[in-house]
């Protein structure tokens, strides 16, 4: 079974094709250099670059592969959630291909798939419990099956990683801020400064504007009094509050739904608190646990295909 998949949600095109569990090719372009000059992503600028940059792609994955477009059994791609005009680009190069070979087409869920990413390489035992921390998302997912996902939990406001990007931003760091500020947070004293752990209750939810704002107001404080704000005490005061949450309540989590498998997803997954913490969880409650290869945390198409693959063998269960 060969499956082409095509991931295009935000700033990066992405086209993987495997067969059966063999990963091909998983080209990634990125666009990262175009809008880090605006200091995140032009929504309007990634989905033109897309359209600039998917026939480049598309020609590499299936000339890197030697695979022709007709040896292709499934055509997967990014249906949601994403931005709109970066979706579309995907979709339509998808469907282009799925009629042209008159195989069928398979609209996937973005969260669903970086879930997967996690499980390249490794192997998921069911019930599955995911942390998925990206750009957009901070849930915690209960697996059953390829096919039955459970939110647990989710963000009532921000998203970790926009949380990250924003203070870093502020910070004047750059753009992506989130493996900035974790680089700096390693070397850093995590009490120097105070910064709020939110929603410390006893739902799985979370919440980062609360973090965010008094993280803001902490660096304009300092600034205003010309103090000098220590950076990677401020960082690793940041990350310590922004992880800490994850491990109270995903242990929680555990403890109540007793997955087998324990696992985290997205882009923030490559953050060196949250693989600790994982780990950390996954021996105490004897899990097997995931920490997924870094370069299936950040948006790309391996994920994806392997998700589709797994919905199609367990399509029957
Ligand atoms: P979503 O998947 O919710 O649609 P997205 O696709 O934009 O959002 P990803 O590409 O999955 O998000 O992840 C990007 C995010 O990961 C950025 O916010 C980036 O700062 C963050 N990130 C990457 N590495 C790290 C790290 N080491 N520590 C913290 N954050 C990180
Ligand atoms: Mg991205
Ligand atoms: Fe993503």
């Amino acid at each position: 079974m060969k499956i082409l998949a095509i991931e295009s949600s935000c700033d990066e095109f992405s086209i993987s094709i495997i067969e059966e569990d063999k990963i091909l090719c998983n080209i990634i372009s990125s666009q990262i250099k175009d809008h880090q000059v605006y200091g995140g992503v032009v929504p309007e600028l990634a989905a033109r670059l897309h359209l600039q940059n998917m026939h480049i792609v598309l020609q590499s994955a299936l000339k890197e592969t030697e695979t022709t477009i007709e040896s292709i059994d499934y055509v997967a791609y990014t249906e949601k959630p994403g931005l709109i005009g970066s979706l579309i680009v995907g979709k339509t190069v998808a469907e282009a291909i799925a009629l042209y070979i008159d195989k069928p087409l398979l609209p996937l869920h973005h969260i669903e798939g970086h879930i997967f990413g996690a499980s390249i390489n490794h192997k998921f035992v069911y019930p599955v419990l995911a942390l998925v921390v990206s750009g957009g998302h901070t849930q915690i997912e209960l697996v059953h099956s390829p096919n039955e996902f459970e939110i647990i939990g989710t963000t009532q406001d921000d998203a970790i990683g926009e949380c990250y990007d924003k203070v870093a931003r502020v910070l004047g760091m750059g753009y992506p801020g989130g493996p900035l500020i974790d680089k700096l947070a390693q070397t850093g004293n995590s009490s120097k400064y105070l910064l709020p752990i939110a929603k410390n209750d006893n739902s799985f939810d979370f919440s980062y504007s609360g973090l965010k704002t008094a993280a803001i107001n902490l660096i304009h404080n300092a600034e205003q009094k010309h103090e000098k704000l220590e950076l990677k005490d401020f960082c690793a005061t940041f990350q310590f509050a922004a992880t800490s949450i994850l491990k109270i309540k995903l242990e929680k989590a555990v403890q109540k739904f007793k997955p087998l498998t324990l696992t985290v997803a997205g882009g923030v997954s490559a953050n060196s608190s949250i693989r600790k913490l994982i780990m950390e969880i996954g021996n105490t409650y004897n899990l097997n646990t995931i920490i997924p290869d870094l370069e299936y945390c950040t948006d790309n198409a391996a994920m994806i295909a392997k998700l589709a693959r797994e919905k199609l063998i367990n399509q029957n269960h």
